[in-house]
């Protein structure tokens, strides 16, 4: 096998599968290394779906990012000739004053975006599945939807290898360094060099990128899956994906993708409160077992909003988010190294705007002269906000 390459890209997960395809597709001779197949259910970006919408409350400076990342899905659905990208619409449910509904409103304004208030007997006659507590508002984002997790990072990686990269699947990274024009990342089997380097190491990130002195913390977040009768929460009945704001904590799901059952999941998270279970010290030892306290906090939210649900538990599944401190992505060239960029602590709600980042981090890695929409769109992520 070659061992000089344009680019290595560590990390070929959900956004380093994309920076890879991007690289790939700009005539970049690159390696993307991993030590789990792409599409694998040790990282971050597993299980079934993953939401995307387009009037973003938690910071309306993503809303340029997002925009291309529906363009980027669609052009990989074109490319790689599958559907990726659905958009049953999204429902979003809160107080008036909440988060979740002033930063709808406020990104929606900002960007005019089209964003529907759902009235009370609307939601009865056309979402009955969903109760709207006394004092919330529903908004609907009619382009809101899910994408299907693994087929995306499988889908880039493949395109990726179509445009002649390169990759080595079962290679635990060790270590890397840079010296002057080149970069080494020594796995477990060989050693590799290249002009330049990227990491997309997700829950790793800390481990890969500790010399940033950036605290990303890895939390273990659940995924659930409940029995429903064909007919509810179905894409036939033109059923939504889902986010509610609760005094208890934020809830999503999806309609049925596979016939029989829902899944739903607690997007809140507090790490004091919820003990250390949830605080990963080493990603690769996650417990896989059910919590029962989290269960049932799902369990009674369902109980009390989604009136068509079962409380038979069908499946189940963990993860990991990986928060950065502000809980907004890191995305940059190395501070110490210029042929190094990384985009790191998505915090849990990243997936959606991979597409994106991969087209970003290649013209951060590539230096591009006609900088992107993107790039241009990007710079409140950069590392220098968290010196301050
Ligand atoms: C339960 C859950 C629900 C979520 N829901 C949503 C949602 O609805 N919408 C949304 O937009 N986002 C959502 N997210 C967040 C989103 O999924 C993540 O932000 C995103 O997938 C992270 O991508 P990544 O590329 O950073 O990490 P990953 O996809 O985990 O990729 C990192 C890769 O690096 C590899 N790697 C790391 N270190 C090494 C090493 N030393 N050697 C070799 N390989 C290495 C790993 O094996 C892995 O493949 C959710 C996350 C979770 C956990």
């Amino acid at each position: 096998m070659q061992h000089h390459f344009d680019a290595i890209v560590l990390g070929v997960g959900g956004v380093g599968s994309a920076a890879l395809h991007h690289l790939a597709q700009r005539g970049c001779r690159v390696l993307g290394i991993d030590r789990f197949a792409p599409g694998h259910a040790r990282g971050s970006s597993h299980g079934q779906t993953r939401a995307i919408r387009q009037a973003y409350f938690e910071h309306p400076n993503y809303v340029p990012l997002l925009l291309r990342a529906y363009e980027l899905w669609r052009e990989l659905e074109q490319q790689s000739d599958a559907q990726l990208l659905f958009t049953p619409g999204l429902l979003e449910i809160g107080a008036a004053d909440g988060q979740l509904i002033s930063g709808i409103r406020h990104s929606a304004e900002l960007h005019q975006l089209n964003v529907e208030e759902i009235s009370r007997n609307d939601i009865t006659a056309r979402f009955p599945g969903f109760h709207l507590p006394d004092g919330n508002i529903a908004l609907l984002e009619p382009e809101g939807g899910y994408l299907l997790v693994e087929q995306c990072v499988r889908a880039h990686a493949e395109m990726a290898q179509r445009n002649g990269a390169v990759l080595d699947i079962g290679a635990a990274v060790l270590d890397w360094s840079s010296h002057g024009n080149t970069c080494t990342v020594t796995t477990e089997q060989q050693q590799y060099t290249a002009d330049r380097l990227v990491i997309t190491a997700g829950a790793w990130a800390g481990e890969l990128l500790r010399d940033l002195g950036v605290n990303f913390a890895v939390v273990r977040k659940h995924l659930h899956w409940y029995r429903v009768a064909p007919h509810h929460y179905s894409l036939a009945n033109q059923s939504p994906v889902w986010f509610y704001q609760t005094p208890g904590g934020c809830y999503y799901g999806f309609p049925q993708v596979e016939a029989g059952s829902i899944k739903v999941c607690e997007h809140s998270f507090d790490t004091e409160q919820f003990g250390p279970s949830d605080t990963i010290d080493n990603p690769l030892q996650l417990p896989t077992d059910v919590d029962p306290h989290e269960q049932e906090r799902v369990a009674q939210f369902l109980k009390h909003h989604l009136p068509h649900a079962s409380q038979d538990a069908t499946g189940h599944s963990v993860c990991m988010y990986t928060l950065s401190p502000d809980e907004h992505f890191v995305v940059d060239r190395h501070p110490d190294f210029e042929n190094v960029v990384f985009a790191a602590g998505l915090s849990g709600h990243g997936f959606k705007f991979a597409s994106v980042l991969g087209e970003l981090v290649a013209d951060l890695t590539l230096g591009s002269t006609e900088p992107s929409a993107a790039l241009a769109a990007s710079e409140f992520l950069s590392l220098a906000r968290l010196a301050h």
